[in-house]
């Protein structure tokens, strides 16, 4: 496919709109990633997973994808669950550090090429803020720097909010601190007695928040980049801050791009503790849920449609993803003479064509998992018909592969998504999840899958045992 065709919804103008990289052929592309001071809930993982499936696309339609997400390992939240607990800071992220990367691991989260941490950047932050000083777009008050939006006449061009509108981002600090404007947002915050701190040119302090995407997308990116992405519940104060700060100290251009996904939501409601449909990847694990099935579902909605999140929703992925194996393992053992007509590498190529430009037309998954199941559902017919052979198998399996590395739900390596790295904790949930998908593969008489699991496990030094009980598990 013609790359050129790619067409984006830029949140930047609010609509459809070609997407030309600043470099042929190579996209940089800033995800917000996560404060470290609790696990990752379904929804956060929702906004990750898009943009797994967004990197994926853009290299499966022949794009070199640079991808940097931050570790939010400094601000409010972590200071005061670090206080808490009575450790230091670092001691205190650390272990959501973990958790996190297993969570991408488990979901077959292709790695971003750096993950920067928000405290290894502080220098980084401290020469915007005192760019922004010399210009007069922020000013010092009481050890802390603040961010002067009434000397920013382009804020709220990302979010549409007005000026005499906005809604105080930071109403707490604002209370403690004397601003000159209520609306203006904190750069540079002075620290109070016992708090982590830097030094800085006015004094010991620590970054706000959106100052570190600014530094650290800049780092690696540089001033200009292509795509800054992120959930639509950061869209507001943080990317609109964002430009606030890059654009006014660089003076250039801070995003072409800017993608957001929209909410998840549980059983048609708003996710949260209270209402007890709050779920982690742990949680799901420990009811027994493939994290495959839920990557599937995950992916499965458009980025811009709410997701409602059900659990006969993952039974309904859990079915597809079956029809998908239960075909790979037919093209497996297709025997006897193979398609003389050439009909065959007519349809891959269709296939790999219709995929790539639903891709290309805004990540429409729909239209793209419709032409998969369409290809399966052809082939299986020719099947039926016997017009398919053993050579066969290598030009369908590969046009599998191909349209894998956007999905990432047919191939995915489960000894490598389990994650088991020895962290016995972290690792029992996920073993018990591919004994349940085992199990599943058995139903489902999926041999191959059900062998490949187990091996999957074995080499990873996990032994599985059948019996009338059901399997047991050990660690060899
Ligand atoms: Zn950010």
């Amino acid at each position: 496919m013609d790359s050129s065709a790619v067409k984006f919804f830029n949140t930047l103008g609010r609509k459809l709109v070609p997407f030309e990289p600043l470099r042929q052929g190579a996209v940089g592309v800033y995800t917000c990633g996560p404060t470290v001071y609790n696990q990752a809930h379904i929804g956060n993982l929702r906004t990750f997973l898009f943009e797994d499936l967004l990197c994926r696309s853009l290299r499966f339609l022949g794009f070199a994808v640079t991808q940097i997400m931050n570790l939010t390992d400094v601000d409010d939240k972590t200071i005061r669950g670090a206080e808490e607990q009575g450790v230091a800071l670092d001691v205190f992220t650390a272990p959501f550090i973990t958790a996190f990367r297993a969570d991408l691991q488990a979901l077959n989260v292709v790695p971003a090429e750096v993950y920067p941490r928000a405290t290894e950047h502080i220098a980084g932050m401290q020469a915007i803020i005192g760019r922004l000083l010399a210009s007069g777009f922020a000013y010092e008050s009481d050890g802390s720097v603040w961010f002067r939006i009434a000397a920013d006449v382009e804020y709220g061009k990302l979010s549409g909010v007005k000026l005499d509108e906005a809604r105080v981002g930071e109403r707490v600090a604002n209370d403690e601190y004397a601003t000159e404007d209520v609306r203006d947002f904190v750069l540079w915050k002075g620290a109070k007695p016992g708090e982590p701190s830097w030094p800085s040119p006015w004094g010991p302090g620590r970054p706000g928040w959106h100052i570190e995407c600014s530094a650290m997308s800049a780092a690696y990116l540089g001033e200009t980049f292509d795509i800054h992405c992120g959930g639509v519940d950061n869209l507001f104060p943080h990317h609109e801050n964002e430009i606030a700060q890059s654009e006014s100290a660089n003076g250039v251009p801070f995003v072409r791009y800017w993608l957001h996904s929209e909410h998840l939501i549980v059983d048609g409601q708003k996710m949260s503790k209270s209402l007890g449909n709050f779920y982690t990847l742990a949680d799901l694990l420990a009811r027994g849920v493939s994290p495959r099935a839920l990557r599937y579902l995950l992916i499965s909605v458009h980025y811009r449609q709410k997701l409602n999140f059900t659990f006969a929703g993952l039974d309904a992925a859990k079915s597809a993803l079956t029809r998908l194996d239960d075909f790979v393992h037919r093209v497996r053992h297709m025997e006897g003479s193979s398609d003389r007509s050439g009909k065959l590498l007519v349809r891959v190529e269709a296939l790999l064509a219709e995929f790539a430009s639903a891709l290309g037309d805004d990540l429409n998954i729909s239209a793209a998992l419709a032409a998969l199941f369409e290809f399966v559902r052809e082939v299986n017919s020719a099947i039926d018909r016997r017009e398919l052979g053993a050579d066969d198998r290598e030009p369908v399996l590969a046009a599998l592969r191909r349209v894998d590395e956007a999905l990432g739900v047919i191939f995915m390596d489960w000894g490598e998504a389990l994650g088991l790295d020895g962290s016995e904790g972290v690792g029992e949930a996920e073993i018990l999840a591919a004994i349940a998908a085992r199990k599943a593969a058995r139903t489902a008489r999926n041999f191959a899958e059900s062998d490949r699991i187990r091996d999957e496990l074995a080499a990873r030094g996990v032994v599985l045992e059948d019996s009338a009980q059901g399997t047991r598990w050990k660690r060899r």
